[in-house]
C-alpha cells in the first residue's frame, strides 16, 4: 500500500505555525515511508475563505520546503462529487431529508437545554415518510446514524478513544442550499484521494468520530488517524494572535530560517532522544508517530532564536549575502557589486555573531555604505581627537601594508608597541571609523573585506 498523507488548511486565516507544524508532520511521514504527500484546500466557507491566506499557504509551503507531491486541490472544485456521495446515500437509506426549519432547530435546542440535555437534533425526520414533506420547503440531508454501540478509534498518538453513537445526533450532510458540509466533505475527498493517513492537530478529534460514521454508513475503509496535541503559547494558553499566532511569512521577514523554523516544529511535540539539530535528511530517517508526545507544547522563541543562530551558522554564504541584500534593499540600502563582495568576504565572521537575518543584515550594513559614515553614539566617542590623530598615523602605515591577515595583524601589533597602546586601543576606534559602530567581526578580517582603498577611504574621512 502506497503510503498517502494530506494537508487540508482553510484558507479563512493565514497559515500559522500550528498548520505548518501538521503539514511538516504530514511531509515527513509520507517521506519516511516512500510514499506522497498532498496538498488540499479547503475553501468551502467561501465567506471566509480569502486568496490573500491561499497564497499564504502556498507561499508558505514552499518556504519551508514542504512541496506537495501533486498540484493542490481545491475543495469547492469538488462539490459535484459531494452532492453525488450524499444522494448515494440518501438512494441506500443510509441518509434522510429533513425538513425542520431554523425556527424549529432553535426550538429543539432551547428545549434540550431547559431539560439539561446536551442540544442535539431529535431526529424528527428520520422515520418521517417524505409525503409528510411540507410544500415549498427545501430539505437538509442528514445521515442515518448508528443509535446503538459506538465508534472505536485506534488512533496513532492518542491510543484507543472511543464515543457511544448515542451521544451523537444525526448530522447534516448537505444543507437546504445543497453545500456540503465540511465533515462530509472531508470524507469524500479523503476517500477519492486515497489518502491513507490523516495527521491533524487533536482539536479535530470530535470531528473523526462523526466522519467515521460517514465513512461506515458508505462502507469505505476508514483512513488512519493520528490527532496531534496543539501548540500553545509560553503561557500555555492556546496561541491566538497575541502570541505571535501569525503568519508563517512574518518569520521569514523576522529573519528566521525555513529550516530552522521546520527544525524547531519537529522537536516542539516530536523527540529522538536528546537529538536537537536534525537535517531534513535525518528528520525523513528518524520520523515516526510513536514519537508524537501527548501534551500540548509550548513556543518558545527564545528557544527558536537559538536554533535559527546554529542553522545559519552553518548555512551556505552566498545564501546568506543574497538574503542579507535583499533585506538591506528593503531599508532602501542598495548593495553594488563591490559591497555585494565585500558582504561574502566578511560572511564567515558576521554569521557567527547574528542569531537570525534580520540582525545579519543590519550588521553588514556597514560593508555597503559610502563615506561619511552615519556613527552611533558609541562610535563617536571613540574618535576623539587624540584617536583621530592615531588613525592617521596609522592609515600611512596600512598603506604600506599588503591586505593579508598575518600582513594586517603584524602591522597592528606593531603600531600598537609603538603608540604605547594595547591592540584593543587601537582596534576599537579603528572599527569605529570603519563601520560606524563598535561592533563588528575580528578586525583584520573586517579590513580585509573593505579592501585596502575603501578602508583607507573610511579612516581618512574620520581624520580629515
Ligand atoms: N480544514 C481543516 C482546518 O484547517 C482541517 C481538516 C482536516 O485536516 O481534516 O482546520
Amino acid at each position: 500500500m502506497k503510503i498517502r498523507t494530506r494537508f487540508a488548511p482553510s484558507p479563512t486565516g493565514l497559515l500559522h505555525i500550528g498548520g505548518a507544524r501538521t503539514a511538516l508532520f504530514n511531509y515527513l511521514f509520507a517521506r519516511h515511508h516512500g510514499g506522497e504527500f498532498v496538498l488540499r484546500i479547503e475553501d468551502t466557507d467561501r465567506a471566509r475563505s480569502t486568496q490573500e491566506a491561499v497564497q499564504v499557504i502556498l507561499d508558505g509551503l514552499d518556504w519551508l520546503g514542504l512541496r506537495a507531491d501533486e498540484p493542490p486541490i481545491y475543495q469547492t472544485s469538488r462539490e459535484a462529487r459531494h452532492v453525488e456521495v450524499a444522494m448515494q446515500l440518501l438512494e441506500q437509506g443510509k441518509a434522510y431529508r429533513c425538513y425542520c426549519s431554523s425556527e424549529e432547530l432553535q426550538a429543539m435546542r432551547e428545549r434540550a437545554m431547559a431539560e439539561k440535555r446536551p442540544p442535539r437534533y431529535d431526529g424528527t425526520w428520520r422515520d418521517r415518510a417524505p409525503s409528510q414533506a411540507p410544500a415549498g420547503v427545501k430539505p437538509a440531508i442528514r445521515l442515518k446514524a448508528p443509535r446503538e454501540g459506538e465508534v472505536v478509534l485506534n488512533d496513532l498518538v492518542q491510543g484507543e478513544v472511543k464515543v457511544k453513537n448515542a451521544e451523537m445526533d444525526d448530522m447534516i450532510i448537505l444543507r437546504s442550499d445543497g453545500t456540503p458540509t465540511y465533515l462530509h466533505a472531508v470524507v469524500v475527498d479523503d476517500h477519492d484521494m486515497g489518502i491513507t493517513h490523516v495527521i491533524r492537530g487533536d482539536d479535530h478529534l470530535t470531528n473523526t468520530f462523526r466522519q467515521i460514521q460517514i465513512y461506515d454508513a458508505l462502507g469505505w475503509e476508514r483512513p488512519e488517524f493520528a490527532h496531534i496535541p496543539l501548540i500553545h503559547g509560553a503561557d500555555g494558553a492556546k496561541l491566538s494572535k497575541r502570541h505571535g499566532a501569525v503568519s508563517i511569512l512574518e518569520f521569514r521577514e523576522q529573519g528566521f530560517l525555513p529550516e530552522a523554523l521546520c527544525n524547531y516544529l519537529l522537536r516542539l511535540g516530536w523527540g529522538h532522544g536528546d537529538a536537537e539539530f536534525l537535517s531534513r535528511e535525518e528528520q525523513i530517517r528518524l520520523f515516526t508517530l510513536e514519537g508524537v508526545g501527548r501534551a500540548a507544547s509550548r513556543m518558545d522563541y527564545t528557544k527558536l532564536t537559538h536554533l535559527n543562530g546554529m542553522w545559519l551558522r552553518q548555512a551556505d554564504d552566498t545564501r546568506l549575502r543574497d538574503d542579507v541584500v535583499e533585506r538591506l534593499a528593503k531599508t532602501g540600502i542598495t548593495v553594488d557589486t563591490a559591497a555585494m563582495q565585500r558582504i561574502l568576504t566578511l560572511m564567515p565572521g558576521l554569521k557567527e555573531r547574528a542569531k537570525t537575518l534580520e540582525e545579519l543584515a543590519n550588521s553588514a550594513a556597514f560593508l555597503s555604505r559610502n563615506v561619511p559614515l552615519p556613527f552611533e553614539p558609541k562610535a563617536t566617542a571613540l574618535l576623539t581627537l587624540e584617536n583621530k590623530e592615531m588613525l592617521a598615523r596609522l592609515a600611512s602605515l596600512l598603506e604600506g601594508t599588503s591586505f593579508t591577515a598575518e600582513a594586517i595583524d603584524s602591522t597592528l601589533r606593531a603600531f600598537a608597541e609603538a603608540e604605547g597602546r594595547k591592540l584593543g586601543q587601537v582596534a576599537q576606534p579603528l572599527r569605529a571609523a570603519l563601520t560606524g559602530s563598535t561592533m563588528s567581526p575580528g578586525i583584520d578580517s573586517t579590513l580585509i573585506a573593505l579592501g585596502k582603498d575603501e578602508a583607507l577611504k573610511r579612516i581618512l574621512a574620520v581624520t580629515a
